[in-house]
């Protein structure tokens, strides 16, 4: 356990020198928020990471979180946040634990975490994402749809509408998804000013997110270490 701590730690350590080095880089005095993905991983990495000072939790499938959710010790002090493709039905429980919800990508998910949320009379905040390669296998809209998703949001009673989310396609170079992703980004902004966030960038491509605007990077392997075969 000590060790897996002290593993955790430098891993840590690690990334936020990247981002700081890759701020600099970018001429960035604003902050960043890192978003630790824990998916596939135990509700003591969790509790871990918050003590060693983590304040943002990432996951991406309802049961394994909700289920997560419930055995940590130091809940009060994270900000859960859900990252992956979510279906309808699963609405109700994802607003019981998620204070942030990144992958609303239609109108009708939309509609249901709204109404999900004011059974549990929470506010939410919410991510429109954006799919920057065209394929919508693994969520987000067409970039066309967003300002309309956006404006679907930002309707809400009880979803606080803070910008967009993207995942840069598989296999090619981030930076013209980035890029894309920050224009439009801006254009949402334009009419949603406190729609903000640029929730972008991962393990592999944190510098070119930060390049290109990310506010919010969602970090899992580097932190975490590779999938574990089985648990
Ligand atoms: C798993 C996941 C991440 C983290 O990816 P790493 O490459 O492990 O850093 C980020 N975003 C989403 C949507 C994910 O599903």
């Amino acid at each position: 356990m000590t060790d897996r701590r002290a593993e955790l730690a430098q891993r840590l350590a690690a990334v936020r020198r990247r981002i700081e080095v890759a701020s600099e880089a970018a001429g960035r005095s604003d902050p960043v928020s890192l978003v630790v993905v824990t998916k596939f991983f135990p509700a003591s990495d969790v509790d871990l990471l918050a003590e060693l000072g983590v304040t943002d939790v990432g996951e991406n499938r309802d049961q394994e979180a909700a289920e997560k959710v419930t055995r940590l010790a130091h809940r009060e002090r994270l900000r859960v946040h859900f990252i992956g493709q979510l279906q309808t039905n699963k609405a109700g429980s994802v607003a019981r634990y998620a204070d942030v919800v990144h992958s609303l990508d239609r109108p009708k998910l939309v509609g249901a975490l709204d109404r999900a949320a004011g059974r549990e009379g929470r506010v939410l905040d919410a991510l429109v994402q954006v799919a920057l390669d065209g394929a919508e296998g693994r969520g987000g809209a067409p970039p066309e749809r967003v300002p309309q998703l956006a404006d679907l949001v930002a309707a809400s009673a009880n979803l606080r509408l803070r910008g967009l989310m993207a995942v840069a396609p598989l296999g090619q170079d981030p930076h013209p998804a980035f890029a894309r992703l920050h224009e439009l980004a801006g254009r949402v902004r334009a009419e949603h000013p406190d729609a903000g966030w640029v929730s972008a960038g991962m393990s592999g491509d944190l510098e070119a997110a930060i390049e290109h605007g990310a506010t919010h990077l969602r970090v899992g392997s580097a932190i975490l270490g590779s999938r574990p075969s089985h648990g």
